[in-house]
């Protein structure tokens, strides 16, 4: 099979390319979903602690309810000592008025520590919305870099595929078919360049008769150890090592 390595060269430049694309393009909206939890996680502070302290507020105007009913009904109980014929009634009604004193007096305590505990919810909440403030802007231009980033390679992928497509045609269908076997087995690097006397993808060293005939460019060689197709270079190219579970 004669085989024209400048054109599989060249597709397998493109494939390598558009891996590289696709590779950021899925990468990018886990990205994009790691910013948008960190915003989520900032509000979700800031509400929390704007509930605590609508609670805390809640609870006072409750524990004040309280305070005025009781002492409204304290009132009550001292209207009604001018009007008791006992003694027994009257020391009874000054006990209840004790008591009910007693519970304003644990109340109006209760109320002066939510009133504390409102001035450390006051912090949280600063605290919160500064931390949101200060990440907006930052997470908002990450995104957009990332935006940015997807466009781009979406763009170059794109790009690839149609002169992928145009070149296609070109190559001889069974250089194709080989190139696509290898390229599924050799988790995408069909080919390998031959440098020095070595397959720069396996560093197995090639036989002198092999190294002619690759060379000469007469037919497909194989990497006897990885099986790619070898291919003579002069020039050093940067080769991606081989994934360890490729073989
Ligand atoms: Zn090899």
């Amino acid at each position: 099979m004669d085989i024209d390595f400048d054109l599989i060269i060249e597709l397998q430049r493109l494939d390598t390319e558009m891996r590289d694309a696709s590779l950021v393009l899925e990468g990018i909206p886990r990205l994009i979903q790691d910013i948008d939890k960190k915003i989520q996680t900032d509000s979700k502070l800031v509400a929390d602690a704007r509930g605590k302290m609508s609670q805390n507020q809640k609870k006072r105007r409750d524990l004040e309810t309280e305070v005025k009913d009781i002492k409204a009904q304290i009132a009550k109980y001292k209207r009604q000592l001018n009007e008791v014929k006992t003694n027994k009634e009257y020391t009874s009604l000054l006990k209840e008025i004790e008591e009910a004193q007693h519970k304003v007096d644990t109340l109006e305590e209760a109320i002066i520590a939510e009133m504390l505990a409102a001035d450390d919810v006051e912090e949280e909440i600063k605290a919160a919305t500064h931390r949101q403030g200060q990440d907006d802007e930052s997470l908002k231009k990450e995104k957009l870099v990332l935006d940015e980033k997807m466009k781009e390679a979406e763009a170059k992928f794109a790009a690839l595929s149609k002169e992928r497509e145009a070149l296609l045609p070109r190559i001889p269908r069974e250089q194709l078919m080989l190139y696509e076997a290898l390229r599924q087995k050799k988790a995408g690097a069909a080919l390998s360049p031959v440098t020095g006397d070595f397959c720069a993808m396996c560093h197995m060293r090639v036989r002198p008769q092999m190294l002619n005939e690759i060379r000469d460019k007469v037919k497909v060689i194989l990497c006897e150890n990885c099986g790619r197709i070898l291919y003579w270079t002069t020039k050093p190219e940067p080769v991606k090592p081989e994934p360890p579970a490729a073989e």
